[in-house]
């Protein structure tokens, strides 16, 4: 099995050994084997003859070398899964939830060391990486407990002679793409609840962060998850679509699980429709945060700073708009800017004082400045941030926007970033009309004291959450997902499960 000495040995040389990468393992022990290089498949990390560099974001410093996969590679991944996938869903459901759990306390016992890892991939403050790895294991603790009640049902029949069975049983392989943003939670949202209803699963990672993918996979390994249930294929983005296309067209899959935009999401349902396969889908949001003139204004800022800047904006579930009422706003936009002013941190993200991490990579940055000069040169005005941080490379200032239009790019798509356009409405009528007039429907906030007001707005939102005077709404125990292009399915929650369980109704007849 490849260790942080296997690593090491694909690196330059043990003196040469990228320094962010040596802060990382530095006074692991035997922790470093959560560092692994190699694709995970059939229970084995299998070296591939081509590796593609994963990178500090903040820095650009290479951090280590990963097995490039190609179609051959997935296409051996998901026949192992298919070759382990009788015995697993034959499996008690008691089995399978005691791995889970076991694999839930691994994740628990190592959570420093998996948050070190996000955040020397991902960039972002080591404790909002240490928060993701709580959320991340809570996935498998849950699925552990949901794993043994998957209940059938019994029908009454129409005829004397019969008597209707409802069995719930495992769709079959679960092809899983997952994206940067949250490397290890968006992996044990699907794989949780795959392996306890049965499912044994194929996940291919972002390239920019497969090394939180491959420690998962390790724990699992530890765990005695039995080998071809959980399987890993990482690539560089040269191979995704290879990959991607073998993964979903591969007719041994029977279910796909996608987390990422809405226009790849498009293109893994065509792939899916030629083999009919279960799909679901969590894709692009375009968060409207409705502050009403009867919220609380301290309560909407606090809401505010934690719903746009979480991650440096770049979750799903961000406010991507801000619509705020004329009698409340100029009080607003000014709390607001202070808040972002006093509260925010740009840098490193292992850095205590850190909120802002930096951005994913060039191309995000890039579309953060488009999406402010296309608004300036309409006549949005920077209240304050808007531009780079001094700190360079991929680090950008929280930033905040006033006077904004709903004709500019940063409320017509999602800008994934630290960016607040603030648009002033004057009716309820009007903020329901702008927010529900993006084609996608992920999450949703607002801010009222109006009890009627409340009803009327949570009812009228079309996504798949409201944040009612609240700015962060993700948790196991809730139903997770969009309406409109932003996807379909649910998951976590009591309703996760279903997305990986076929109902086969049994008529028993001649009694
Ligand atoms: P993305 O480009 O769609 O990438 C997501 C994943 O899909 C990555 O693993 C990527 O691989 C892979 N991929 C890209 N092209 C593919 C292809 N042709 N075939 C198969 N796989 C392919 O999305 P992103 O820009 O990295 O992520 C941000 C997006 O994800 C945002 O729109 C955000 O809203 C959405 N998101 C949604 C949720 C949710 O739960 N609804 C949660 C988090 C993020 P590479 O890395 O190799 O390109």
């Amino acid at each position: 099995m490849a260790s942080l000495g296997r690593l090491r040995a694909a690196l330059p040389g043990p003196c040469s050994l990228p320094a962010p990468l040596r802060r990382l393992a530095s006074g692991w022990g035997s922790a470093a084997a959560l560092l692994r290089s190699g694709a995970f498949m059939d229970g084995r990390w299998v070296e591939v003859a081509a590796a593609f560099p994963v990178c500090d974001p903040g820095s650009g410093t290479e951090l280590a070398r990963v097995a490039d996969c190609g179609a051959a590679e997935a296409r051996a991944a998901v026949r192992a899964a298919h070759r382990a996938w009788p015995s697993w869903s034959a499996a008690p459901a008691k089995e399978r939830s005691a791995l889970l759990r076991k694999w839930y306390h691994l994740m628990i016992e190592n959570k420093d060391d998996l948050a070190k890892i996000i955040t020397a991939e991902n960039g972002k403050p080591l404790k909002e990486a240490h928060g993701e790895i709580l959320y991340s294991a809570s996935f498998l603790e849950w699925f552990a407990e949901e794993a043994r009640r998957v209940y059938g049902d019994i029908i009454p029949p129409a005829a004397k002679d019969r008597r209707i069975l409802v069995l719930k049983q495992p769709v079959g392989v679960a092809a899983i793409i997952t994206p940067w943003n949250f490397p290890s939670a968006m992996i044990t949202r699907k794989v949780g609840a795959a392996l306890a209803a049965g499912c044994t699963v194929v996940v291919k990672p972002a390239e920019d962060t497969p090394l939180s993918a491959l420690a998962l996979a390790e724990l699992a390994n530890q765990a005695g998850i039995p080998a071809g249930v959980f399987n890993v294929v990482p690539c560089s983005r040269q191979q995704t679509p290879a990959v991607g296309e073998a993964l979903c067209t591969d007719p041994l899959v029977a279910k796909i699980s996608f987390t990422g935009s809405t226009a790849t999401g498009k293109l893994l349902l065509h792939y899916a429709a030629d083999t009919v396969k279960r799909v679901s889908m969590e894709l692009g949001g375009h968060a409207p945060f409705i502050v009403f003139d009867s919220a609380n204004v301290d309560q909407a800022v606090a809401g505010a700073l934690a719903s746009k800047y979480r991650n440096s904006g770049q979750t799903c579930v961000c406010t991507n708009r801000f619509l705020v009422q004329k009698g409340i706003h100029d009080t607003f936009v000014e709390k607001f800017a202070k808040a972002i002013e006093k509260e925010l941190h740009v840098g490193n993200g292992f850095d205590e004082r850190t909120t802002q991490g930096p951005l994913i990579n060039e191309k995000a940055v890039e579309k953060v400045e488009r999406h402010i000069s296309d608004a300036v040169a309409q006549g949005a005005s920077i209240v304050t941030g808007g531009k780079r941080h001094s700190l360079g490379k991929n680090f950008f200032e929280p930033t905040l926007l006033s006077n904004v239009t709903t004709n500019m790019l940063c409320t017509q798509e999602e800008t994934f970033g630290p960016v607040a356009p603030v648009i002033k409405f004057d009716t309820e009528a009007e903020a329901v009309a702008i927010a529900n007039s993006a084609n996608v429907g992920l999450a949703g906030y607002f801010y009222s004291q109006d009890p009627g007001q409340i009803w009327r707005v949570a009812e009228q939102l079309e996504v798949g959450m409201v944040g009612v005077n609240e700015g962060l709404l993700s948790a196991v125990e809730c139903p997770f997902g969009g309406v409109k292009q932003s996807g379909l399915g649910r998951e976590g929650s009591k309703y996760g499960i279903d997305e990986y369980l076929e109902v086969k109704y049994v008529c028993f007849g001649g009694l």
